[in-house]
């Protein structure tokens, strides 16, 4: 809904208590019925496609290929994956019966939650509103949507979806900045799903704990490469190109820094930079020229990553390549830097753009306390040919994934929960895993009714319920 201001408090309410209403019709919805609503979801996708490529493109001229594999795959493919597997995440689960309580049966009914708010950020606008609603809706609950101000085109374009497809009780959307958000976070929704920055998730957190609605909240960080000295740096170096520089390096799970085995170093900069190249600029015309590379969403995030580059300089670093920005058409140019240290903002916050801090180390023991120190990221990289240096990286560090030798493809595995740990993120999405998180598991046992294996403990506490206590606490 586009809104005055006076006019948002009400509708919320409105809204609010419409699907308050619907989503309790929606507990007993089976199946087909939200397949149904996925699948009108679906329609909807194919037959616009050019509409939603359209809107992206305005909003930060991401190319088109990209909208295709980051944009639009992961949303169909999770609507896909849902369709196919929602009658078997729905049926009731049967659990195992102890000995101290034969006679009953137990089971985990997977009951939505209710009312759910999806708020979502800028980087990539259409898939993270809509993928956290296809396990809204596989889960049996009404959603609102509060897409970001920042991408008006594609926050619009969502807006219209919901309108044409859904009832308003049961999916709407709400336009708005940070002042529609917190009128909605004022609401005591059953779930709330947050993706955007550890900062304001830790707002939503503190809003959401006025109504103890529960939260998922999925946020960014600072995601490290190692690189080892036994790896194939050409590999390594295209596929980490390609991820840091998908969507100008506004992604949640792109490489945020590199930790290079030092004996590898100057090798494996010459590959960032001939593959940079290669993908970004192969007639040699500059990168600026690329149709198939991104700009940075506005000023401010310009702004902001120029500080990054211009605090690390100042304070010692070296540009290997790149640093070119144009401030008229918000370009930052990929830009590789050396000599960094820890008293540089670079190496503390998120730089979520196409700037990428390459460190050496001597010894991997450095390299995993370095990791260790920090927050615990989104997701971790480690390149290599030696299965136990894999297996020591994983085993010895927390992140909310881990991927050996490739950068951020776990995002499209539908069969991998995603999500982060602690500063990262709370609570996992996609697949199975969004359908949980939108799912109050309920534990539901049928006791016989007569005797049972408890009675014989019931008050007077005799000698034989004295035994059999003791009995109980030997044996089971
Ligand atoms: P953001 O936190 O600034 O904004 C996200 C959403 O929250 C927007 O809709 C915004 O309007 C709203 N918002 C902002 N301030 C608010 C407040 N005070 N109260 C209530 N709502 C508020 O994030 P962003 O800049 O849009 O996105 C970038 C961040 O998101 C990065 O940190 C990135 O790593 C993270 N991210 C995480 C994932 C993931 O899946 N884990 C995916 C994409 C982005």
């Amino acid at each position: 809904m586009e809104l005055t201001e006076e006019l948002t408090a009400p509708l919320i309410d409105q809204v609010f208590t419409a699907q308050k209403k619907q989503s309790v019709i929606m507990r007993q919805s089976t199946a087909v019925q939200r397949i149904a609503l996925l699948k009108k979801m679906m329609d909807w996708i194919k037959t616009h496609m050019e509409d939603i490529n359209r809107a992206i493109h305005a909003d930060f001229k991401k190319p088109y290929p990209e909208i295709s594999i980051s944009e639009i795959y992961p949303v169909t493919s999770e609507i896909k994956h849902a369709i196919k597997h929602l009658e078997t995440w729905m049926k009731p689960k049967k659990v195992h019966t102890p000995v101290t309580m034969l006679g009953s049966d137990s089971y985990i009914h997977y009951e939505p939650k209710g009312s759910s708010l999806i708020i979502s950020p800028w980087n990539y606008p259409f898939s993270l509103a809509l993928g956290p609603l296809v396990s809204a809706l596989s889960a049996g609950c009404t959603a609102i949507i509060k897409p970001s101000e920042m991408t008006p085109h594609t926050s619009a374009l969502i807006r219209r979806m919901a309108e044409e497809i859904f009832d308003k009780s049961q999916v709407a959307v709400f336009e708005g900045d940070v002042d529609v958000a917190q009128k909605l976070l004022a609401k005591p929704f059953d779930h709330i799903f947050f993706t955007g920055s550890p900062s304001v998730g830790k707002m939503i957190m503190k809003a959401a704990a006025e109504n103890l609605s529960s939260v998922t909240l999925e946020l960014g960080g600072k995601s490290p490469v190692i690189i080892d000295s036994k790896t194939n740096l050409k590999d390594a170096a295209e596929k980490i190109v390609m991820t840091k520089l998908l969507n100008c390096g506004q992604t949640c799970v792109a490489p945020d820094y590199v930790l290079v085995h030092t004996s590898v170093k100057d090798t494996f900069l010459t590959e960032l930079k001939e593959n940079i190249q290669k993908m970004y600029d192969p007639k040699n015309k500059g990168v600026e020229k690329s149709k198939d590379y991104a700009r940075i969403v506005n000023t401010r995030h310009l702004k902001r990553i120029k500080h990054l580059l211009a605090d690390a300089e100042l304070k010692g670093a070296q540009i290997f390549w790149g640093g070119y920005v144009n401030e008229e058409d918000n370009f930052f140019e990929p830009t590789i830097l050396t000599g960094l240290t820890e008293e540089m903002d670079i190496m503390h916050e998120e730089i979520f753009g196409p700037i990428l801090p390459v460190i050496s180390y001597s010894d991997l023991e450095e390299a995993i306390n370095y990791i260790n120190l920090k927050p615990k990221p989104l997701a971790l990289y480690v390149f290599s040919k030696d299965n136990d240096t894999i297996k020591r990286v994983f085993k010895e560090t927390s992140s909310g994934a881990a991927v050996a030798n490739d950068c951020a493809l776990h995002f499209l595995q539908n069969e991998l929960p995603f999500g982060g740990v602690n500063n990262s993120g709370i609570g996992k999405a996609h697949g199975y895993f969004g359908f949980l998180t939108f799912s109050n598991e309920k534990a539901v046992m049928k006791q016989r009714i007569g005797m049972t294996a408890t009675k014989p403990i019931y008050p007077p506490y005799g000698i034989i319920s004295k035994k059999i206590i003791d009995s109980l606490l030997r044996w089971f």
